[in-house]
């Protein structure tokens, strides 16, 4: 082989492995930071072993992986409030939520404890954050866009989530509803759906809408991590322990989706102002 040839052979098989490991250090895509049903866990409740928890502990943490990466997107997957009604402890979690200020928060039944009068009363906090696609609610919102991301995100309130809480007889769940917003379709588009109700409702759901990239499953605490066909589904977690780190990488129709869990450990030192707010609503 002349040895020009040769060198120049050299030079492009060598560009092409470089062009390669450039492309898996690229960062991803788009990154979610999801959790779900946070129960209105105002402090860690020391079990566990290490406990984990705390809205103190879980602020500076998502503070911190917004400032590794000022596009994340921090998704809560609904029931972030008390399960049972408790208003003062509501309203101090919705104040913590105000200093978190997630990317949304998708309507679980747990939102729903004190009753429809609150959400109307409390109209400012739910219309910026509530996310329900199928929910004939006014005060919230039914998809959420994120340009720079290339992806959009819809949510899924399911009739099986009431499974002990009762239904308000004014929501009405409505299918026609989220398939204003399931049929927007955009070239190229991420469509994320939080799915909030049982696990065993989820087969039923995927079956009518099989056109969804990844579903967020909230309600209860799921392991479930399918990430090898569409759509991938990765299960919520509970009580502010964990925060689900969703890496979302994609080249043309390929997508690539991992999932790490981060623990909330209470050696992370808490933010001072959530501590005010959950010392002022203390049971004295
Ligand atoms: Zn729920």
């Amino acid at each position: 082989m002349n040895r020009s040839i040769y060198l120049l052979l050299i030079f492009v098989l060598s560009a092409g492995v470089f062009r390669h490991s450039y492309a898996q250090n690229q960062p991803a895509d788009a990154q979610i930071l999801f959790f779900s049903n946070v129960n209105a866990m105002l402090q860690n409740c020391g079990c566990g072993e290490p406990p984990l928890g705390g809205l103190a502990q879980m602020l500076p943490l998502i503070n911190k992986k917004r400032n590794e990466n000022k596009h994340s997107i921090v998704v809560d997957g609904g029931d972030f409030l008390n399960s049972y009604s408790y208003p003062d402890i509501n309203r101090a979690v919705m104040e913590i939520y105000l200093r978190m200020d997630p990317d949304l928060v998708a309507l679980g039944d747990q939102e729903l404890t004190e009753g429809m009068a609150f959400l109307e009363t409390n109209k400012d906090f739910f219309s910026r954050y509530l996310l329900a696609s199928n929910a004939n609610l006014p005060e919230v919102q039914r998809q959420k866009v994120f340009p720079v991301a290339n992806l959009r995100i819809l949510s899924w309130l399911d009739e099986s989530a009431f499974d002990t809480a009762k239904k308000p007889s004014a929501l009405t769940l409505s299918r026609t509803l989220f398939d204003y917003y399931y049929q927007q379709f955009k070239k190229n588009q991420l469509t994320i759906v939080i799915f909030h109700g049982a696990k065993s409702a989820l087969r039923h759901f995927i079956k009518v809408y099989p056109a969804i990239d990844i579903i967020l499953l909230a309600h209860a605490q799921s392991n479930i991590k399918q990430l090898k066909t569409r759509p991938f589904v990765i299960g919520g977690v509970v009580d502010g322990e964990y925060i689900k780190e969703i890496f979302i990488s994609r080249a043309g129709e390929n997508m690539q989706v991992n999932v790490t869990d981060i623990p909330v450990p209470m050696k992370i030192a808490p933010d001072t102002t959530v501590l005010k707010i959950i010392e002022k609503w203390q049971i004295k």
